[in-house]
């Protein structure tokens, strides 16, 4: 087997290394432009707030939306949480009954089991073994004081992409708003939250090579009204989300967000192809081999697959230059099985033998290829360990 130029990253989904073009965008930014973009009275304060402007508009551009609806925060973690108790903390008056999805993120149900704590009804749906939602159960759970509908865009586990559009539709002629994270489908996806029938969708920059700590939650025209604040301060944002905006960070995402559209169409098909090779060459070497999520609503570049009859973890550590994932990074040190794995009916030894392989814009077939021969060795040297023959 050729020598890797190890490690060897398979773990966007956790987050994705900055694009080179990003960062020469935000160095000036932190050095010779510093100033605070919510000072006017001097040309660097202008100079500053343009350049957050510019980044609005190119961050809203992404997802057809207008610059005036977007909303800079800290990451998706914040946007959800913005999203969900501002929306139902503003629409308290109108009922106090929000619907989601088992599959969602933490940065998700969290809130939402603060939320029920605090004396809102949430109802979880379940998903089908292809990690989909049915928008007619969906329906069916709607009730007259619904206020709220929260459902992912795509699944960061396994790559599932959910009928929004349909979701949006239903809920819309109902007057409920519907809530997304989007921070796994931003840059996979074409996104238009107008057709998509979306209120509020959060996004996060370093899923899409643009720098961590920064994000955005899409707070269409309408709804503004309907949101309160997590927080008190300065008014920035108007009033949505106060704090110095970090310039260099949102001019990053900005600049993440133009790459992203602009590359779209030919990053997919790139990553298509790769993924097809990864899939069809460690199936081909590994018997019994499954990959979990519909076949037919999956982004390309996020594998979920569970290898029968071995742990994740020890496969993890027999393939130390690669770096992989057994689930969401953000739950990876609890050692629980993952519920999202779960929740699309695998046990918990299934759940605790899936590994999930994340490609991107800088994942090479030469990097591929040692991946799909890696597995594929140490998964053979396990199974003959496994059956006491070693
Ligand atoms: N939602 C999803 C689907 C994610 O994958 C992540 C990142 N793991 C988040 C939310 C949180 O994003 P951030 O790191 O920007 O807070």
């Amino acid at each position: 087997m050729a020598r890797s130029p190890a490690p060897i990253y398979l773990d966007y989904p956790a987050t994705a290394p900055c694009d080179p073009r990003v960062i020469e965008a935000m160095l000036p930014f932190f050095s010779a432009m510093a100033a605070n973009p919510h000072n006017p009275h001097h040309g660097p304060g202008r100079a500053a707030a343009d350049a957050i402007e510019r980044a609005r508009g190119q961050v809203a551009a992404l997802i057809a939306a207008r610059p005036a609806e977007i909303v800079f925060t800290s990451g998706a973690t914040e946007a959800n949480n913005l999203a969900l108790k501002g929306a139902a903390r503003g629409q308290a008056r109108r009922g106090g009954h929000i619907v989601t999805v088992a599959t969602e993120h933490a940065s998700v149900l969290a809130p939402l089991e603060q939320l029920a704590r605090e004396g809102w009804t949430v109802t979880v749906l379940p998903v089908d073994r292809g990690g989909l939602v049915n928008p007619g159960r969906l329906a069916g759970a709607l009730r007259p004081d619904t206020v709220l509908v929260s459902v992912m865009a795509v699944n960061n586990e396994t790559g599932v992409i959910q009928p929004l559009a349909e979701i949006g539709r239903l809920c819309r002629a109902r007057g409920i708003l519907v809530h997304s994270d989007a921070a796994q489908a931003a840059g996979r996806l074409p996104l238009d939250v107008a057709a998509d029938g979306v209120d509020l969708m959060s996004l996060s920059a370093h899923k899409l090579y643009g720098p961590p700590g920064v994000g955005a939650l899409y707070v269409r025209q309408a709804t503004a009204g309907e949101l309160r604040p997590l927080m008190e301060g300065g008014g920035q944002e108007r009033g949505l989300r106060p704090g110095t905006v970090p310039t260099p960070l949102v001019v990053g995402f900005g600049r993440a967000a133009e790459l992203a559209a602009a590359g779209f169409a030919c990053e997919q098909q790139r990553l298509a192809r790769l993924d097809d090779r990864l899939w069809q060459g460690l199936g081909a070497r590994i018997r019994g081999l499954r990959r979990n999520g519909a076949p037919a609503a999956r982004v390309a570049g996020t594998l979920s697959l569970t290898f029968p009859g071995i742990e994740a973890t020890e496969l993890m550590e027999a393939v130390p230059e690669l770096a992989l994932s057994s689930g969401a990074a953000c739950h990876a040190e609890s050692g629980m099985p993952s519920s999202v794995l779960l929740a699309l009916g695998l046990d918990a030894v299934a759940a605790q033998g899936t590994l999930r392989l994340g490609l991107g814009r800088f994942t090479t077939e030469t990097e591929v290829d040692y991946a799909i021969e890696a597995i594929g060795r140490a998964v053979g040297e396990l199974a003959i360990a496994a059956a006491g023959l070693a």
